[in-house]
């Protein structure tokens, strides 16, 4: 698809500087260099810049905010320089940890007393949209390596302490010697049509009005047309026949790919699974616009950056191949 990679965290081309991880020595030629910086996060939160919140904060890696922090954890090369992740998540901020940590939308700030005061700790989801390719990206990585850091600790083997190797992209077990890598998790995401209409639907805890398109985790022996057909079917009742590939989206919240696809619908009748679904509906083209144009009696506008919007505008624009 010509439009895929316009999609929010849909890459950089970052350097990924894999031949760094596994050579010690330039490694640490890269850490020493004085240009090397290092994009802060907090407790899953990146530290961004401008009074919008939207760039990416890179420090120096001798920068005061990181005294306390790990470095080395490698994330590519940006213009021959080497990008870091530190993970200031041990800081206590003055005011404390707030209630809405983790939430859907975590409308808090922190900001550090080492940093200008146009930097602060914000919600990923919120401000991905505002980011350019490039700092969503180094975002994205940093967030979804550090939070397999954190939850990843112990071999799922043998159960013994693992240790980060290989620039922070392998942990390798201290007793049994096994090698574990970050986990990526694939979801299918579906638009699925028939004629002038597309199925949404609504999961329970989604925010007043929120309609999106179905979704669900492809399963182990599954490809990714059958898990589209099972998840469709599982969640609507609805029957799907042709399904093909549009784009995908890492979403790092914690550490899904989505795997964005066309459906055709061969039958109409809605039966919704209520464990999985609140509601399910066919919307028209018209009706869509009304929603994206927030003119919509009911319904609320897909959340901007999500991929599940970029396929609803793909489909809205006619714009599927
Ligand atoms: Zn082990």
């Amino acid at each position: 698809m010509r439009i895929a990679e316009q999609v929010t965290f849909g890459g950089s081309a970052l350097d990924r500087a894999d031949a760094l991880r596994t050579d010690p020595a330039a490694l640490a030629a890269a850490r020493a260099d004085p240009r090397a910086r290092a994009v802060a996060l907090w407790r899953g939160k990146p530290l961004l810049a401008g009074a919008r919140r939207d760039r990416l904060a890179r420090l120096p890696l001798d920068h005061p905010a990181l005294a306390e922090a790990a470095t080395d954890l490698l994330l590519g090369c940006e213009a021959g320089a080497a990008v870091f992740a530190a993970d200031l998540s041990a800081w206590v901020p003055p005011e404390g940890v707030p209630e809405t940590l983790g939430a859907f939308a975590d409308p808090s700030e922190q900001r550090h007393p080492a940093l200008p005061a146009d930097h602060a700790f914000a919600e990923l989801r919120t401000h991905m949209v505002a980011l350019a390719p490039r700092d969503a990206e180094l975002a994205a990585t940093a967030r979804g390596l550090l939070g397999w850091h954190r939850s990843h600790g112990f071999c799922a083997r043998c159960g013994a302490p693992s240790a980060a190797e290989r620039a922070g992209w392998m942990r390798r077990c201290t007793a049994c010697g096994a090698a574990h890598f970050p986990r990526t998790d694939p979801v299918a995401i579906m638009l699925v049509t028939r004629g002038d209409h597309a199925l949404l639907g609504r999961s329970p805890g989604f925010p007043e009005g929120m309609y999106s398109l179905l979704a669900g985790f492809i399963e182990p022996g599954e490809t990714v047309e059958a898990a589209v057909r099972r998840e469709v079917a599982e969640e609507s009742g609805i029957r799907v026949g042709r399904v093909g590939y549009m784009a995908s989206q890492p979403w790092p919240f914690p550490a899904s790919l989505m795997i964005g696809c066309h459906a055709e619908a061969v039958s109409a009748e809605i039966r919704v699974d209520p464990t999985e679904l609140e509601d399910a509906l066919w919307i028209t083209r018209r009706e869509l616009q009304d929603v994206f144009a927030h003119a919509h009696p009911r319904l609320s506008a897909p959340r901007p950056g999500a991929i599940a919007e970029f396929l609803l505008r793909a489909w809205l624009a006619d714009r599927l191949d």
